[in-house]
């Protein structure tokens, strides 16, 4: 069947992780607008949605019009914003954040774009605080808590409203530095099997360089993406799942899992391979 979707994790999936998507991601989604509803899903939050991609789109051209195209699955899904290109006179839909774009940029006055939460699931205060506590638990016993590493104002444990999630050096740690503290998964393996013995009514799953998100069962990217079928009215047939992480414990299996069909990339250099592939066959 013809794919109408083009989904994509994140980190490895479309950029380094945790920094805004390369120009030529950037340029290949904005050509995909054209032709296909783009998803991406993560773990992370929309504030780094807009930061990363969003931001990145309006640089590079993108116009309001393609960006009705674009809609971004919040942590993992369990929130979904959506650009609204009409007023909010006429609609009386209220816009909730305003995009940063540089002034002298040719779409600047784009800069209230509307981005509409169309819903969200946050977890319990009292989920989030058994997360976390279970979670510096296990690291603190397995010796991984690395709190001297981090810069001022970051943080280990992040509640991130859908999902609690750990960063083992902090958010802002340099991109080498994270790579190199756990390239084969095996710590983060450890602590999700202590966390898991403290606190079982969670799920954790590895993603990033460094980081664990717990989820409360089932609030996983199957859960996003199959609110994504809902929400754009498509069948698991119409969409194409891009990730990094889509062996078994991996973030992106359970899209696996559902039968999605995925590409598995090493990095944003095999996406944008197979990007031009698919615009080849597209245009
Ligand atoms: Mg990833």
């Amino acid at each position: 069947m013809r794919k109408t979707v083009l989904a994509f994790d994140i980190d490895q999936t479309l950029n380094v992780a945790k920094t805004p998507i390369p120009d030529e991601i950037a340029d290949l989604l904005i050509d995909c607008l054209d032709y296909y509803e783009i998803c991406p899903i993560s773990g992370q939050k929309f504030d780094q949605f807009l930061i990363q991609i969003v931001n990145r789109l309006i640089e590079r051209g993108a116009k309001p019009t393609q960006l009705e195209h674009l809609h971004l699955f919040v942590a993992q899904g369990t929130q979904y914003y959506r650009y609204n290109n009409y007023t909010t006179k006429q609609y009386g839909i209220k816009p909730i954040v305003s995009v940063e774009v540089s002034k002298n940029h040719p779409f600047a006055k784009y800069d209230e774009a509307k981005w509409e939460q169309v819903y969200n699931y946050p977890l319990t205060n009292e989920q989030v605080e058994k997360i976390s506590s279970a979670i510096e638990t296990a690291v603190r016993e397995l010796g991984f808590w690395e709190e001297d590493k981090l810069a001022p104002g970051d943080e280990i444990i992040e509640n991130r409203l859908s999902q609690v999630t750990f960063s083992a050096l902090g958010q802002k740690a340099g991109t080498e530095e994270k790579y190199a503290w756990d390239p084969d998964c095996k710590k983060r393996n450890k602590i999700v099997k202590r966390a898991k013995e403290l606190a079982p009514e969670f799920d954790y799953e590895v993603g990033g360089t460094t980081s664990i998100n717990a989820i409360t069962p089932g609030m996983n990217k199957q859960f996003g993406m199959k609110k994504m079928l809902k929400m754009l009215d498509v069948k698991k047939s119409e969409i194409l799942y891009f990730g990094d992480m889509t062996q078994e414990g991996g973030n992106d299996y359970p899209v696996v899992q559902m039968g999605i069909d995925t590409i598995t990339v090493r990095n944003h250099e095999d996406t944008a391979y197979a990007l031009r592939g698919i615009l080849g066959v597209t245009e």
